[in-house]
């Protein structure tokens, strides 16, 4: 899952848990909150209730108290039989008026005197009846208990009654009778009506039994149920009849508006939390995605911008970290400069460690620029090259921060505990005075870089006009060899190698030669290097070679049958499918491998031995000679000596020039050759020699093949032809005349 999902979905989960959270905590204090408050109203309102039922009693309890203490009744007790005062005040409509259902008179005696009953006629005759035995049960009670008046409730047939007892007393209380006066009053219809109406809820009578079915406890404190509808709030109340009994439950029932506006206000908040926490999920979305979309704004950047490896600045900004220093040294009055390095060898290092200590090595180099060129612009701007440009004060400066960068770069670098040093060339543009624009100094810093280069490695070159004048020259000269190579501009030529004893010709080399639009010739040692640079030179050596088969060829028919060596670059050797492109040519034109001598020279061993071993004896094998060109200038080493299928040195011409030059170790070096050659049973071919005295010296020393002006000089193939043919006597003429008077053993 990605990054973003997985972000994704924690805010999501956060909202969800958000939102219920909200919901439960919403819900769980709001009802009990409301409980608590609603529990609170509705002890009230029963409360209120039986306070109200107090009042229906203590309304009673003065009613029974005038009647009882009315000298009327108190008469009509004691004098026995005063119908009148029953007729008066015990008819059914005073009764009505007082609210009264019954009202019964029981004289000294404890008997019933006198029962009227308001709703005598709507009862039936057993509750009649079973009124009748519970008033008389009453007064029973109030006999036996000496008390003169109770007030309470009374139970008949599920029906509750308010009653009121009293003993009949004068008006004065002097006198005391033992009857008694009990009046009740039923909660009919109206009557519990008129008190809803009163109290504003709704309440019932029911059996005692439904109180104690009630499951919910007490109210702490109360003797009060409560029980909760949806919509209702039920509270419950237990009422004693005047025995103590149970008599009956009241039941109290009341809308829950609080109830309901918690709900809807939970409801509120859990959807405004729903909105609030969607609002913060959609605000998280839109953060994550700009943020993702930034980061991959800036990771593009990144890699738009940086060189991946090292980190460095890359080579799409180094125009900009140019220009930025020249502007810095702009403002403090000083002077940039601006250093282009090539890093030397590192293909080697590729070749034999691989590529990842090679970028270990890339990495390492960058950390030493960053170092010494602090607090320069470092960049990278590609496989081997870096830029640094940096403000100085002065131009000596300039030469010792680039001193201080090859010095960085010469001091070794460690890849598997092997030490390995690589070194580098630097060049430099100085601002303004080599340019004011950055482009331009970059390139020219690049172009005193390929100068230093030219010159030998691990140099530092400074920008001049003149470099800039060779530049264009090479690049003009680069695509003139281009059209050269098509419009067979080049042709061979061929120097004679002369075995002086038998005074014949020992074999030619082969010499490419270009002539210019102008008609004149460019010398090899200008374009080859160039052809070796753009990769022009595999072309020209093969163009070369197929010329000297068709030649060699040529020579055969004519009974002029003398090897040609061709000179084959480096870069040609170790091209893909060199062996096969020689083989094909040597086929193609049908000449024994035998006829064709190669001149390679020893960077061939030098930057890859293992391939070139590989080529040059699968070559060999086939029949064909290798030469080793200029022999003592590179890093000649007796291994490839002993190691290569050579057969032939090439002595160079450098020390054949330096024979009487002076330098005592040119002849020393010539004569080790010479032994060495002998006794690795190879011939040599000393070349250059232009005089005598060269010769006489390379002869006593046991040279036997000469090459150079002394005999011939390259020529072309007619030309050529005809020194074959007239080999003996042009040597003979050569050698004919007297010796130099240089000449010493
Ligand atoms: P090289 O292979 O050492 O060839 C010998 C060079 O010395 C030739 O120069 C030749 O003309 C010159 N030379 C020979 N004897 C004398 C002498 O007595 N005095 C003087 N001053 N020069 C002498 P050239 O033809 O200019 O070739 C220069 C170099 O160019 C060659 O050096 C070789 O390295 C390269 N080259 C020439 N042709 C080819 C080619 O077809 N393929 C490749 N790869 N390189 C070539
Ligand atoms: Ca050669
Ligand atoms: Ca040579």
């Amino acid at each position: 899952m990605r990054r973003k999902h997985r972000i994704l979905l924690l805010f999501l989960c956060m909202v969800v848990l958000f939102a219920m959270a909200t919901y439960l905590v919403g819900d769980f204090t709001i009802i009990k909150g409301v409980n608590a408050i609603e529990t609170t109203g509705a002890e009230m309102d029963m409360r209120q209730l039986r306070r109200h039922f107090r009042a229906v009693e203590a309304h009673l309890s003065g009613l029974v108290v005038d009647w009882a203490c009315w000298d009327e009744i108190y008469s009509y007790v004691a004098s026995n039989k005063n119908q009148e005062f029953l007729k008066k005040y015990f008819n059914e409509l005073s009764m009505k008026k007082l609210l009264l259902h019954s009202a019964a008179i029981f004289k000294e005696d404890g008997h019933l005197d006198s029962f009227t009953d308001v709703h005598g006629q709507n009862h039936d005759a057993t509750f009649f009846k079973e009124e009748i035995a519970q008033v008389t049960k009453l007064a029973h009670f109030i006999y036996a208990s000496e008390i003169d008046t109770l007030v309470g409730f009374l139970q008949i047939q599920d029906c509750p009654f308010v009653i009121a007892v009293h003993r009949i007393f004068d008006s004065n209380k002097q006198k005391r009778t033992n009857a008694l006066l009990i009046l009740t009053s039923a909660f009919n219809r109206e009557y519990i009506e008129e008190t809803q109406h009163m109290v504003d809820y709704d309440f019932s009578i029911l059996p005692p039994k439904a109180f104690s079915h009630i499951k919910e406890g007490a109210i702490q404190g109360t003797p009060y149920k409560i029980t909760y509808d949806d919509d209702t709030t039920h509270i419950y109340s237990l009422v004693h009849d005047v025995f103590g009994d149970a008599a009956f439950c009241l039941e109290l029932r009341r809308q829950r508006t609080i109830a309901a506006l918690g709900m809807r206000m939970s409801r509120h908040n859990f959807f405004l939390m729903l909105i609030l926490g969607l609002s913060f999920l959609l605000a998280s979305l839109t953060f994550l995605h700009r943020t993702e979309k930034s980061i991959a704004r800036r990771e593009l950047e990144r890699r738009l911008h940086r060189d991946p490896l090292t980190d460095l600045a890359n080579r799409t900004v180094i125009p900009q970290g140019v220009a930025d220093t020249m502007a810095t040294a702009d403002k403090n009055g000083h002077l940039a400069g601006v250093f282009f390095i090539h890093l030397n060898r590192l293909k080697e290092v590729n070749d034999s460690y691989g590529y990842d200590r090679g970028d270990e090595l890339i990495r390492e180099v960058a950390t030493r620029l960053l170092h010494h060129a602090s607090p320069g612009f470092v960049a990278r701007s590609g496989g081997d090259k870096f830029l640094v440009a940096a403000e100085i004060t002065h131009q000596s400066q300039c030469e010792s921060l680039a001193n201080s960068l090859i010095d960085s770069l010469l001091s070794p670098f460690v890849i598997n505990d092997d030490e390995v040093h690589i070194g580098a060339d630097i060049g430099v543009a100085l601002y303004p005075a080599h340019g004011k624009d950055a482009r331009q100094l970059v390139h020219r810093a690049e172009l005193a870089m390929f100068e230093g280069r030219a010159r030998g490695n691990n140099m530092t070159a400074f920008f001049s006009k003149d470099i800039e004048v060779r530049a264009a020259r090479k690049l003009k000269l680069e695509s003139s060899l281009y059209e050269a190579l098509e419009s067979e501009a080049l042709s061979v030529h061929y120097q004679p190698k002369v075995r002086v004893a038998s005074k014949d010709v020992a074999g030619c080399e082969a010499l490419v030669r270009w002539q210019g639009k102008d008609g004149k010739f460019i010398p090899p040692p200008l374009f080859i290097p160039l052809a070796e640079e753009c990769g022009l030179v595999t072309q020209i050596d093969m163009f070369v070679l197929r010329t000297a088969c068709r030649q060699v060829k040529q020579w055969h028919k004519e009974g002029l049958a003398v090897p040609v060596a061709v000179n084959m670059s480096t870069r040609s050797i170790l091209s893909p499918g060199f062996c096969d492109t020689v083989l094909d040519i040597l086929r193609e034109e049908n000449v024994p491998p035998t006829l064709i001598d190669l001149e390679i020279t020893e960077t061939c061993f030098m930057s890859n031995m293992e391939a070139a071993l590989t080529i040059i004896e699968r070559l060999h094998g086939e029949g064909l000679h290798f030469a080793l060109d200029d022999f003592g200038t590179g890093y000649s080493s007796l291994q490839y000596l002993s190691s290569m299928p050579i057969s032939c040195l090439k002595i160079d011409k450098k020390f054949v020039d330096d024979i009487f030059s002076g330098k005592k170790t040119a002849q020393a070096l010539i004569k080790s050759i010479l032994s060495l050659a002998s006794n690795l049973g190879m011939t040599t071919v000393s070349e250059g020699v232009e005089d005598r005295g060269q010769l006489d010296f390379l002869l006593a020393n046991g040279a036997s093949v000469i090459q150079g002006y002394l005999f011939s000089k390259p020529l072309n193939a007619e030309d050529c032809t005809t020194f074959l043919r007239e080999s003996h006597s042009r040597i003979s003429s050569v050698m004919d005349v007297p010796a130099n008077c240089h000449a010493t053993t």
